[in-house]
């Protein structure tokens, strides 16, 4: 389980998320929507600490996964990105490598694997990502080989080989057509029995189709955090209403 306390991030003297608090149900999907410049990405990334890799970005507050603190002086950030996973939305599979090691990419940072233990974990992962079918017969092709959906399901089962609790997917949509973005939704439908998924994105529709619970950024804060049907057909907040009816 992943939660997020009092947490304050900036960026340079610009304070961008104001007093987080949000605990993540395990098992499910919770989606973050918000208007552009609002902090969804940037929350995230604090999960996995990934926002300490940009220099002038620091956070205040806490976050735990499992009851432990990511920010602990004894966590691993290594570490901690395989247990709490990322994908992008920009397919990003290394586009000269071959698909098999694309899969394998988070594995090798942390030593040597038996061939026939790399061949299950590939399979595994490429299956579980709903990509195994379409890629088994041409696993040495270049990542760059694949349409774009096929390479965001190649994102997914690169996050899925190293065993995660935890996928955290920024719009891992728009950079897909209609047919493609289908088969994604389709997957995390399925992931979501296995892992904690937490996913940014821009579409009311996904959001309502893919998620248990729905978060609603403002300007930093979270406006409303409650069961996606909630969110959509009875919000709370005006702000809420406004924003999933099209107002801003
Ligand atoms: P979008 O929907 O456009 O992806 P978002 O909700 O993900 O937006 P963030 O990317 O988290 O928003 O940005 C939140 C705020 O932090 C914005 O004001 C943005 O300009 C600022 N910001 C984000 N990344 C950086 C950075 N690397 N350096 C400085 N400011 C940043
Ligand atoms: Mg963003």
């Amino acid at each position: 389980k992943i939660s997020a306390n009092d947490l304050c991030a900036w960026f340079g003297d610009k304070q961008v998320l104001f007093d987080i608090n949000m605990g993540i149900p395990e098992r499910s999907v919770t989606a973050i929507i918000g208007p552009s410049g609002c902090g969804k990405s940037t929350f995230i990334r604090t999960l996995n600490r990934m926002h300490e890799l940009v220099p002038i970005a620091r956070m205040s507050g806490r976050i735990q996964l499992d009851g432990k603190d990511v920010y602990g002086p004894n966590i691993d950030p290594v570490l901690l990105r395989r247990k709490v996973g990322m994908v992008f939305q920009k397919p990003n599979p290394f586009p000269t490598m071959s698909i098999r090691d694309n899969v394998l990419a988070g594995l090798k940072l942390t030593g040597q694997l038996e061939k026939s233990q790399a061949d299950a974990i590939v399979e595994r992962a490429l299956k579980g990502a709903a990509l195994w079918d379409e890629v088994n017969d041409r696993l040495d092709a270049p990542g760059a080989g694949l349409s774009g959906g096929q390479q965001q399901r190649l994102c997914i089962a690169r996050a899925l080989a190293v065993e995660p609790e935890v996928l955290l997917m920024d719009e891992p949509c728009s950079a897909l057509d209609p047919v493609a973005t289908a088969r994604v939704e389709d997957l995390i439908a399925e992931l979501r029995r296995d892992y904690t998924i937490v996913i940014v994105t821009h579409s009311m529709q996904q959001a309502a189709r893919v998620s248990q619970q729905t978060a609603f950024f403002l300007m930093g804060e979270v406006i409303e955090f409650d069961n996606t049907d909630k969110i959509f057909t009875q919000p709370d907040d005006q702000r809420t209403e406004d924003y999933i009816t099209g107002k801003f």
